[in-house]
């Protein structure tokens, strides 16, 4: 990963790694570039520190534009997946101008070895129009940070500010302007148990499953100053367990959806984490995941002879977990 210095004419990161290329069923190259951009609007996710990496209030539209260029300038010759984030929303005016969208489409179409373009919004800026000032961009993905199809979870645990119709309007227009979608689903919002939480992914990755060409399982980890890091001081939020993400995975693939989850600061206590001692060997096999899309990765795990033993203590939460919640005397 190359990480620059808080300048506004440098992008915040880019790093290269491999993605699974939905449309063509297979792992290629990919280039993720972190824009420096005003920032989010919204703010009040409540797990969210990303617009902390804001732009200072000297940052133009042409700063946006040279970041890109200095991230693009060595990049491969042979074909990759490019994605554009910025701690934000693309299609928000206030960070990324029209024209400025317009110049990166260009940007991108003039570089053959660019297969797909990946960028992120909230659903309140996705509009027709906007979606076509970047026509001519083979492989549109618009990834969207639904959470949970749920919209109390959404609205009171996560403090998201959309609703699920919300997101389904956006996803509509997307898929009818002939882009597609990426949505983004939380896996352990606070005040969500191990087992909820599990639940609550595969049911929404069902929910979401006619608007989604790939859900992204997204596992909460505690980022500095925001709410959920006092909630996880205080010792009432614990990032998931690494066996709850394996669950989770191999449920919505059972179902036939292409789904794949960055195990971001996986096996550290502000990630999702283990006991320690299997945390990087399920780590590795997540990531094989991702590109292979084989659930045959994480039966070997059961192969692995972990003397750690977590994975009984995990069954265990989950089996008690159902106990109190579904069975009828305790109800
Ligand atoms: S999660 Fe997305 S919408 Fe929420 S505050 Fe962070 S950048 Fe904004
Ligand atoms: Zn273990």
């Amino acid at each position: 990963m190359r990480m620059y210095k808080n300048k506004n004419k440098t992008p915040v990161a880019s790093w290269y790694d491999y993605d699974f290329f939905t449309e063509e069923r297979r792992a290629i190259k990919s280039l993720t570039v972190i824009l420096r951009t005003a920032g989010c609007q919204w703010r009040r996710c409540v797990m969210c520190g990303y617009w902390q990496e804001s732009a200072d209030a000297r940052l133009v539209q042409a700063d946006i534009l040279t970041q890109l260029e200095r991230a693009l300038r060595d990049c491969p010759e042979e074909e990759f997946i490019l994605k554009i984030f910025t701690s934000g929303s693309f299609l928000d005016e206030q960070e990324i101008s029209s024209d400025t969208r317009r110049a990166i489409a260009e940007m991108v179409k003039r570089r053959e070895a660019v297969k797909k373009l990946v960028v992120e919004t909230r659903p309140e800026f996705v509009s027709a129009e906007k979606i076509e000032s970047l026509n001519g961009i083979e492989n549109l993905e618009f990834a969207i940070g639904l959470e949970t199809a749920n919209d109390f979870i959404r609205s009171e645990y996560i403090k998201k500010g959309f609703s699920f119709d919300d997101y389904r309007t956006a996803a509509d227009t997307v898929i009818g302007c002939g882009a597609i979608v990426k949505t983004y689903l939380l896996l352990k919002p606070p005040f969500v148990s191990e087992k909820r939480a599990i639940e609550d992914a595969i049911k929404s990755a069902e929910l979401v499953s006619d608007y989604s060409s790939t859900i992204s399982l997204n596992l909460c980890n505690i980022q500095k100053y925001t709410p959920l890091e006092n909630l996880w001081r205080d010792g009432y939020y614990r990032p998931p367990l690494l066996w709850s993400v394996v669950d989770a995975i191999t449920e919505i693939k059972r179902r036939d959806f292409v789904v794949i989850s960055d195990p971001v600061g996986a096996g550290y206590k502000r990630g999702p984490h283990n006991c320690g001692a299997c945390d990087n060997e399920i780590k590795k096999a997540i990531k094989k995941f991702n590109i292979t899309q084989d659930l045959s990765v994480f039966k070997r795990l059961d192969e692995l002879d972990f003397a750690c033993g977590c994975k009984d203590v995990w069954q265990a939460l989950i089996d008690y977990d159902a106990f109190l919640f579904d069975s009828k005397p305790f109800l």
